[in-house]
């Protein structure tokens, strides 16, 4: 019997075989990953700092003892080069290997921006445990870290970098902080709480160059600002891996594109997780990916069921002002009505016919999350 080959060891790849095994599936599991198949969890690398975990700590099991866990083949260090789907096979190294269905959990990656400049190559982003022992190292002989990109990873960075002592600058076009998915008032606490804690704003503005200065980095933004640091890094977003994808011969659009059940356009080929649009919908978070893998784990065990999403506001670990949002869906008409003052504020998005289709709340305002799902209107 030929494997259920899963490629991708992030969240989701390990979160369907588990569901897997648990669902009662004893057949041929393999596991292919292009690192080391640790298993970590992902949003821990923006909190990790200040709570004095590193690379090392935050995994908390090596490829080898997953692999013993799920009673599978993992196939680390290696890179899925190209998918035969009507073959039914998978293409490592030049070896062919044949799956009886296979699940696509490949992720996404950071957006490099193409920075001009003899340092523009040395500025970090931080995607996976790689990454992050890399910014570690080098956060050893760093005072002063430039965050480019004031959005919800930009902003949980520079939370825990400023936990942690070090001077934050953070550069970006955005009238204020996670301007995507919160309001203004929202938005605007953050950054108080945040200059509070000594974080330097330049907002409304971009860089175009980074150059090498003295043992650190410079770089002249658009309204002629100057910013010095020791070290940058970028967190403007991720876009979903679909060159694989694409090249198989499957249908790509933002991602790789599913239907509801996690179908993708070829027979017995399925994604999830950051890699995925999953009827339309490119969710690259974890609540939504657990959610995929539970339903999909059925499917592939012989009960088709239909990927259907809860409310899932999402909390942002910027803990010297805690946020949890819950947004409308980018483009929708309406607007957000906020109350509340410096401390916390409760914001409700409400569409031109009066319906409530989003909320956050910020500081002390966080504890009536359970009431507010409560006044959204029922799915
Ligand atoms: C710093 C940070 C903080 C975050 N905080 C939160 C949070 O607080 N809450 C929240 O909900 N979400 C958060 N997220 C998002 C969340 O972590 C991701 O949605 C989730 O981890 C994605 O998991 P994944 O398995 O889809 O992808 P990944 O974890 O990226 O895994 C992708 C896997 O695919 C493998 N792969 C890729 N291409 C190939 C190939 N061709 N061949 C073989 N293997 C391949 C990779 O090696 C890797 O194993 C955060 C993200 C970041 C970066």
């Amino acid at each position: 019997m030929n494997p259920i080959i899963i490629v991708g060891t992030g969240l989701a790849g390990y979160s369907v075989a588990k569901e897997l095994r648990k669902n009662g599936y004893d057949g041929p599991l393999t596991m292919v990953t292009a690192d080391d198949g640790q298993f970590y969890s992902k949003p821990l690398l923006s909190s990790a700092l200040a709570k004095g975990q590193n690379a090392e700590s935050l995994a908390t099991s090596t490829g080898d003892e997953m692999a013993n866990t799920l009673n599978a083949t993992l196939l680390n260090h290696s890179v899925v080069e190209s998918i035969d789907t009507d073959a039914h096979t998978l293409t490592i190294d030049g070896k062919r290997h044949q799956y009886n269905q296979l699940v696509l959990a490949i992720g996404a990656s950071p957006i490099r921006l193409p920075f001009k400049g003899d340092g523009a190559n040395d500025v970090l982003t931080v995607n996976n445990l790689m990454d992050y022992a890399q910014f570690r190292n080098q956060l050893e002989n760093t005072k002063c870290v430039g965050v480019i990109g004031p959005g919800l990873i930009g902003s949980e960075f520079a939370n825990d970098m400023l936990k942690s002592g070090y001077k934050v600058e953070l550069i970006g076009p955005d009238k204020w902080p996670i301007s995507t998915l919160l309001p203004e008032q929202a938005g605007r606490c953050l950054q108080k709480s945040l200059s509070d804690a000594g974080a330097i704003w330049h907002l409304e503005t971009f860089n175009g160059s980074i150059d090498k200065s003295g043992s650190g980095f410079r770089t002249e933004l658009q309204n002629g600002s100057i910013v010095e640091v020791d070290l940058f890094l970028s967190a403007v977003g991720v876009k979903p891996e679909i060159t694989l994808a694409k090249a198989s011969g499957l249908q790509v659009n933002r991602g790789i594109v599913t239907d509801e059940f996690l179908n993708c356009s070829a027979k017995d080929v399925f994604a999830l997780g950051d890699c995925a649009e999953v009827a339309g919908k490119n969710l690259p978070y974890v609540a939504p990916l657990m959610i995929a893998a539970r339903a999909l784990a059925k499917t592939l065990t012989g009960a088709q069921t239909r990927v259907i999403y809860p409310y899932m506001p999402v909390v942002i670990k910027t803990t010297l002002h805690s946020i949890v949002t819950l947004p409308p869906a980018p483009g929708s008409p309406g607007a957000w009505q906020v109350d509340g003052n410096d401390d916390g504020v409760v914001g409700r998005f409400f569409s031109p016919d009066d319906i409530m289709s989003g909320f956050c709340l910020t500081g002390n305002k966080i504890s009536q999350k359970a009431s507010l799902l409560k006044e959204m209107p029922a799915l």
